[in-house]
């Protein structure tokens, strides 16, 4: 049993993070127009717990759809560069399992050894973290496949986690800026019991997956089927490249970067915001095209996210959230592309001799 646990009436919850608004800009769930978004919240009461899954994950307080990255401003002969240097202090309330393992994945992506992204890295900075268990299971989630949930077994990379129990959350710390913040608070020390009923809410949600994806040699078994009849069949029966799988897909970290210069080219706003393997123009190199079909670009997203991101990043590049087959308009499902590659996997039946 963690020494860092206490109990939380909700009421008191709700009153603490009143307070906490004080010091901190809070985001977290709320309703719009019939679904969840992660959302600045202006009114505590607006908080949705005990929601199922988000539009966007919270990438999108992390790494900003559209950033400035810094102003360059014209001086003498030469130039000089103003970094962005304030962020605002925030709270990021409710988040699950899955999107926890989102953010540490881009975490891996913009905070390497050998380069740190400066906006990234301030933003990460001055980010807290409340993770939250699950209370759902969605029809499109198979985050147990990935190793990304329903709950969070992690240790580091978040401030706090919160288990629902009815008329009261389970509150663990795992940091010391949490620790700071819960001690004023004298809360009681959550016993055995609790954690006895946090591992049944665990096993109970755990057997409520309905989708699924054996990862077993997945990794090899799609790179050996660039040339499979699914890429081709699925892209241009189904694929508009409308780019939401990517716009919806809580690791997708790719931007482009525009200048946006006075009048008197004295000064200049570099600006970068989300851009998307999906889009024609991504792989525009030169006046050449290196993916201008749109089998080579979905197959991208794909073999990306289920593949290539284990070499790159140590890692898979999807947490099993679902979001990509929900907001695609023509229900377009990675996990049902990749079962067809490993039911009929092309290069072994060649080598077989059947295809
Ligand atoms: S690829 Fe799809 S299921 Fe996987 S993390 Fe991205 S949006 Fe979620
Ligand atoms: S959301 Fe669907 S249709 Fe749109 S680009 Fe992605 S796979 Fe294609």
């Amino acid at each position: 049993m963690p020494k860092d646990a206490f109990v939380i009436e909700k009421n008191q919850f709700s009153s603490w993070l009143k307070k906490l608004q004080e010091s901190f800009q809070l985001i977290g769930p709320v309703e719009k127009e019939g679904h969840f978004v992660f959302s600045l919240i202006e009114e505590v009461n607006d908080l949705v717990m005990d929601y199922d899954t988000t539009m966007l994950g919270p990438r999108k307080f992390i790494f900003l759809p559209e950033e400035k990255i810094c102003t360059i401003y014209q001086k003498d002969q030469g130039f000089t560069i103003k970094k962005v240097q304030d962020v605002p202090g925030q709270l990021l309330i409710g988040v699950h399992s899955c999107d926890l393992h989102a953010i540490l994945v881009l975490d891996k992506v913009f905070l390497l050894k050998s380069f740190q992204d400066h906006n990234y890295r301030l933003r990460r900075e001055n980010t807290l973290i409340m993770a939250l268990n699950c209370t759902k299971v969605c029809p499109t989630c198979f985050c147990s496949s990935m190793g990304t949930g329903p709950f969070v077994e992690l240790d580091k990379g978040f401030d706090f986690l919160l288990t629902d129990c009815g008329e009261s959350y389970l509150i663990e710390s795992f940091s010391e800026k949490a620790k700071d913040l819960l001690l004023p608070l004298n809360l009681p020390q959550a016993d055995d019991s609790l954690f006895k009923k946090k591992e049944q809410l665990f096993q109970e949600l755990k057997g409520r997956f309905i989708k699924n994806l054996d990862t077993t040699n997945l990794v090899q078994t799609l790179l050996e089927n660039q040339d499979h009849p699914v890429w081709q069949r699925t892209a241009e029966e189904r694929c508009l490249g409308c780019t939401n799988c990517t716009m919806v897909c809580p690791t997708c970290f790719c931007f482009n970067v525009k200048d946006k210069i006075s009048f008197d080219l004295k000064e200049c706003d570099r600006v970068r915001y989300w851009d998307s393997c999906q889009e024609l123009h991504f792989a525009e190199v030169h006046g050449a095209n290196y993916r201008s079909s749109r089998k080579a670009r979905l197959r991208q997203f794909v073999t990306h996210k289920l593949a290539t991101w284990v070499e790159q990043f140590g890692c898979f590049g999807c947490i099993g959230c679902g979001r990509c087959m929900y907001w695609c308009p023509t229900h377009i499902d990675l996990t049902e592309m990749a079962k067809e590659v490993q039911k009929s996997n092309f290069k072994r039946m060649r080598e077989d001799g059947y295809a």
